[in-house]
């Protein structure tokens, strides 16, 4: 299962049992039936005389439930089988929009929201020291990460920063300031469902938060991808007409599955499948969550970018 081989949080169990594995194996290469066969293992070390035959069946059958174990202490589930928040821990959830369990209760994570954690344990993201950005900061993602990397290396920014109570968050006004972004400056930047809303051109947006990225960075994000086609207007219109056309009374666009290829996918370069199952397992898209209609046509399109995935060059 690649997304259990690649999960963080239990790799040190892996490793030991490896460890212990390539120890029997080196026993096997050296020594089959040399000076170690006709000793048996016992707390103390090698005490007693057995014959070869049996010594090598004990270790056959150690390396075996070794073997075992070390596939089970790579799935998650080994810990919790109980479907819960990957980012707070929480156990309750309750329906969006038709969507059965969308919304953490204790942390406000959507399925995007838990979506975008897998892909950042997947990068082994974020770590001590880190330097992050977060548009529109989600509260359990934004106390996830700035709990790992420190107050000082966390910005959180957003054009509408009264809404925030428990979260410190600067201004920023997208259309004006990203580029004024420093340059090869943040090791991760994060925003979800905030570039259907800003209204100028978005490829200058995407290509300055990308700019600012360091070379190992990781531009995550996640948009709304509908049916059909792009569409697009900066005319003022009314809300009712918004709504209409772009599905919410402040989006000035939407992204269509059609032809993504010809909006986000000229700036960057896309995963070549819209089927989150094939990154991640159903088991692990059960425990967090994440939907049906969550995995597969882009519903909550999640973006997992390194710096090298910009197509634009001077
Ligand atoms: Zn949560």
């Amino acid at each position: 299962m690649r997304a259990g081989s690649e999960w963080p949080g239990h790799v040190d169990g892996a490793v030991r049992s490896c460890g212990i594995l390539r120890a029997i194996d080196r026993l096997f290469d050296a020594e089959p039936e040399g000076r170690l066969a006709g000793k048996k293992l016992t707390s103390r070390g090698w005490l007693c005389r057995v014959p070869g035959r049996h010594l090598k069946g004990i270790l056959m059958g150690l390396k075996t439930f070794l073997g075992l174990k070390r596939r089970l202490i790579q799935l998650p589930t080994l810990e919790r089988t109980d479907p819960h928040c990957n980012i707070c821990g929480g156990v309750s959830f309750r329906e969006m929009n038709g969507r059965q369990n969308a919304y953490c209760n204790t942390c406000g994570s959507f399925e995007r929201t838990r979506l975008m954690k897998l892909y950042l344990d997947r990068a082994r993201m974020p770590q001590k020291g880190m330097k992050v950005l977060h548009l529109a900061p989600e509260r359990g993602l934004a106390n996830y990460i700035k709990g790992i990397v420190g107050d000082e290396n966390y910005l959180a920014t957003d054009i509408d920063v009264e809404t925030y109570k428990n979260l410190k968050v600067t201004y920023m006004d997208l259309v004006t300031d990203s580029e004024k972004l420093p340059t090869n400056h943040f090791d991760l930047i994060v925003h979800s469902h905030v570039i259907e809303h800003v209204p100028c051109n978005i490829t200058a947006v995407l290509f300055h938060l990308h700019r600012s990225l360091t070379k190992s960075g990781l531009h995550l994000f996640s948009i709304p991808i509908l049916d059909g086609c792009y569409e697009e207007s900066l005319f003022p219109l009314s809300d009712e007409e918004r709504n209409r056309r772009f599905l919410q009374y402040d989006h000035v666009r939407r992204f269509g599955i059609d032809d993504i290829h010809k909006s986000v996918g000229m700036i960057f370069h896309l995963p070549l499948t819209s089927d989150i199952t094939s990154e991640f397992s159903k088991e692990i898209l059960d425990l967090y969550n994440v939907d049906e209609r969550s995995r597969r046509g882009y519903l909550h399109g999640v973006f997992s970018l390194q710096k090298s995935d910009l197509l634009l060059k001077p």
